[in-house]
């Protein structure tokens, strides 16, 4: 095996690995990246960029964060790997505990997984056999137009960003999709959602709520989504908050749940969970959807589990999580995150080359006013740019957006709003 040949670690990385969600032809190399700190990412050459988009929405207490870290360290020290089936662990009965806390106080129980997209398979497979245990099949899911649920396939399913689905359509789960309301179209979604339940058919509504993440932060109304939700309890069917980017303190609550007054019965974490360290999620719910499964019958049982469920030094860096996102100071930081994007929407917000502004809690998106290319060669230029100024955002289309760890200092802030500004000098029309 050859280990250190003098080539970059991009030229390396080329030789030798296939890269998630990228064409191989056309794509450049791979940046290495080989240190991360605070708001900070070094690569290779020693270049440094602000992460404007917490890694993914994940190191929203900044990368590498002493605290976590020591937390992770010292698990690592007594215990790795425990079996979670017939066995249990004090972090993850700590981080079970906290969480239910903190979540919306309907959620009584906590089934762990291993990554967002398997949160979302648990949650549509416990709410398939929340009906199939009372002897009623029930096949429909219903989700939202360009929702994001994952790329595993009850996920890749119920997301309606189906660009690159095409291969795998045929083999879907069947779902049912309603529009995401806003307040032109709001009597017709309503109208739409009833055709749906009326059929009976429905196990589920599954949705993003308040922020679709990878439609490009786009935003809708709590208001609106309680309306629907409040419809599905009416008729029975189950609701699933996708949280896996919204949670742990991205938009104006710790999670966007908590902004409806009809709580969703089940509810999924991952990303910013062990706070960009390690993978691992959770799918909670109601003591009625865990009470459906009780039974002397083995078989009423939920049998789904993942080798890494609840495990250990992941269960650590989320506690550690949780002391940071509930601390003064990262509540502070979170509140300085939303002014300082507020104030940068009142300044821009009659440019001719910017539409939509739009923020929630630290979320900050807008679209460029060109034509629609969706990941195209403006996308593509736009992300070049940003990177030449220090910046790591990663524009969907013609949105940009900033999600930065709520750590970020005023300083980098200021350097994320003048890299979107100067690119409206190259690229906005007007
Ligand atoms: C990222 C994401 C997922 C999938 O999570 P993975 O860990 O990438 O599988 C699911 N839902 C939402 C809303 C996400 O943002």
């Amino acid at each position: 095996m050859q280990t250190d040949s003098g080539k970059s670690l991009s030229a390396r990385d080329k030789e030798v690995i296939w890269h998630p969600l990228t064409q191989h032809q056309t794509a450049g190399p791979a940046l290495a990246i080989v240190r991360a700190e605070k708001e900070f990412i070094y690569d290779e050459a020693g270049n440094r960029y602000i992460d404007g988009i917490a890694s993914w929405y994940t190191a929203v207490y900044g990368h590498s964060h002493p605290y976590i870290i020591d937390a992770v360290k010292r698990q690592m020290d007594h215990m790795d790997h425990v079996v979670f089936t017939g066995f249990t662990h004090p972090p993850a009965i700590q981080l079970a505990e906290r969480l239910l806390q903190l979540l919306p106080q309907n959620q009584a129980k906590v089934f762990f997984n291993d990554n967002g997209s398997t949160a979302i398979e648990a949650a549509i497979k416990m709410a398939i056999q929340f009906f199939y245990n009372r002897a009623e099949k029930r096949q429909t899911l219903i989700a939202f137009e360009e929702g994001f649920h994952g790329d595993t396939f009850g996920a890749m399913s119920a997301s309606g960003l189906s660009v690159y689905n095409g291969p795998f359509e045929d083999y879907f789960i069947k779902v049912e999709r309603i529009p995401v309301p806003n307040q032109e179209n709001f009597a017709q979604v309503k109208a739409q959602l009833l055709d749906v339940l009326k059929k009976g058919e429905s196990f589920a509504f599954l949705f993003e709520p308040l922020v679709q993440g990878a439609a490009g932060m786009k935003m809708h109304w709590a208001e609106h989504l309680d309306a629907l939700i409040q419809i599905c309890k009416k008729h029975k069917v189950l609701t699933i908050a996708d949280e896996v980017m919204t949670g742990l303190g991205k938009t104006e609550t710790l999670f966007a749940s908590e902004q409806l007054d009809h709580y969703p019965d089940m509810i999924c974490l991952s990303k910013a969970l062990t706070a960009g360290t390690m993978p691992m999620s959770v799918t909670t719910c109601s003591q009625e959807i865990f009470d459906a499964f009780l039974s002397k019958e083995n078989a009423k049982g939920f049998f789904h589990a993942h080798t890494y469920s609840a495990t250990p030094w992941a269960c650590a860096a989320a506690l550690a999580g949780l002391d940071l996102l509930t601390s003064p100071e990262m509540e502070a930081n979170r509140k300085r995150i939303n002014t300082q994007h507020l104030a940068f929407i009142e300044k821009m917000k009659n440019h001719p080359a910017l539409i939509n502004l739009r923020c929630n809690g630290v979320i900050l998106a807008m679209e460029l006013n060109v034509p629609m290319e969706r990941y195209g060669e403006l996308r593509d230029k736009l992300f070049a740019h940003f990177m030449q100024q220090g910046v790591c955002l990663r524009p969907l289309g013609n949105t940009i957006y900033v999600l930065p760890p709520y750590v970020t200092s005023d300083a980098s802030l200021a350097k994320i709003y003048a890299a979107i500004e100067s690119s409206l000098l190259l690229f906005g029309r007007g």
